[in-house]
């Protein structure tokens, strides 16, 4: 951490089924693949750390040198509006909260014990994705239902992504020597899962993602914003169960949905380039779409100063800012064609005379993670 830099990275794919492997990857060495059975989180990890101390691929002389882990924990639920290091109560309170994220929460825990396992003397820290939003006003969070739900069961808007547009609205401001008070934000993260936020002053008011990740945009396979009584509609007529139809929004929908072709953009945009209409429509509603919150945030915050796009397909999509930006004139919104053609790099890619400036800020959520797992075990 004394320079930020990444000594080593990988993953640990395949958990639990045939064909499980560790990918590694030591600074200045090259990339491994450990192909190992891992029946469990804490095999995998075994493997992970034996791997950072190996002698010919590893990154440290020996577990020592480790002072401390961060987890990502995907929901935090209104428990936590930072980060935090990890005891008793914390892991408690994890688990209360998998209720809100049963495909994420679990395994986030299955993770901190293997470490706490592994490494019992190491001080953990979790990191969370909804922490960022925490500061939305209550008019934004709540739905318009009986409040008891709210009061029950938690119902409210969440948001999620939240390290991520934390780390893109910080790297803006510092980008363009602003100061943080002084601006409103509009952060898209626009991957596989996509989602908007309004910053203002630094602090979150509002994010298209809800009480789950299917709210908001069209995205790779969710479909985002659609009339609730579609859903009953459907369920009756398809004669679908709730196991269905959850899979149906979550799985089968958004792009993948309109276009039939793939939840991918980039296979998308091959077909749309080939005359396929459905995967141009596909494309026009997940950028107006993306338009309308851009819109929508900058009358929630009074105005718009920077927008800033991120993820893989908005680090990495020309094509996909310039049709969001398009028409935006009448905000200040003008986007430069030839800066705007970068892919993964970290630029300015509105016109000089652009009121609202327009960035491409790659993300960066382990560094986020690490730089707060640091300064809460310092
Ligand atoms: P993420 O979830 O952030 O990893 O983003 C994944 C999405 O980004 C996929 O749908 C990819 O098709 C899209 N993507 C990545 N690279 C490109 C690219 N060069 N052009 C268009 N889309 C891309």
């Amino acid at each position: 951490m004394t320079n930020e830099e990444v000594l080593a990275k990988g993953l640990a794919e395949r958990i639990g089924i045939e064909g499980s492997r560790v990918k590694h990857t030591a600074k200045d060495k090259e990339k491994v693949v450990i192909e190992k059975p891992m029946s469990d989180h804490k095999v995998a990890l075994e493997i992970v750390l034996d791997a950072l101390v190996d002698s010919n691929h590893g990154a440290i002389g020996s577990m020592d040198e480790i002072n401390a882990v961060g987890h990502r924990v995907v929901h935090g639920g209104e428990k936590f509006a930072r980060s935090v290091v990890i005891d008793d109560e914390v892991m408690k309170a994890i688990e209360e909260c998998a209720e809100l994220a049963p495909l994420h929460n679990p395994p986030n825990i299955m993770g901190i014990e293997a470490c706490k396992e592994l490494m019992p003397e190491v001080p953990m820290v979790a990191v969370f994705d909804t922490a960022f939003h925490q500061t939305m006003p209550e008019s934004s969070y709540i739905y318009p239902l009986p409040y008891e739900l709210y009061e029950k069961h938690g119902i409210r808007k969440y948001g999620f992504h939240g390290t991520s547009h934390k780390y893109v609205a910080n790297r803006a401001v510092e980008i363009l020597g602003d100061k943080m008070e002084d601006v409103n934000i509009v952060t898209c993260h626009l991957g596989n899962g996509a989602s908007l936020a309004a910053v203002k002053q630094g602090k979150s008011i509002d994010t298209s993602m809800g009480f789950t990740p299917l709210e908001g945009l069209a995205m790779g396979t969710r479909s985002g914003d659609i009339d609730p009584a579609i859903v009953p509609f459907i369920m009756e007529k398809e004669d679908l169960s709730l196991e269905e139809v959850n899979n149906l929004l979550n799985k089968k929908s958004g792009v993948l949905g309109i276009s039939g072709v793939s939840s991918d953009f980039r296979d998308i945009e091959e077909a749309a380039e080939e005359g396929k209409e459905r995967a141009k429509l596909a494309l026009d509603k997940f950028n107006s779409r993306v338009k309308k919150y851009v819109g929508a945030y900058s009358a929630l915050m009074g105005g718009l100063d920077v927008l800033v796009f991120t993820a893989g397909l908005g680090e990495n999509s020309p094509e996909t800012r310039e049709a969001i930006c398009e028409g935006l004139e009448f905000m200040g919104i003008k986007i430069d064609k030839e800066k705007n053609n970068v892919r993964g790099k970290e630029t300015i890619v509105s016109t000089e005379d652009s009121k609202v400036k327009v960035l491409v800020v790659p993300t960066n959520e382990e560094l986020m993670i690490a730089r707060d797992t640091m300064e809460l075990v310092k």
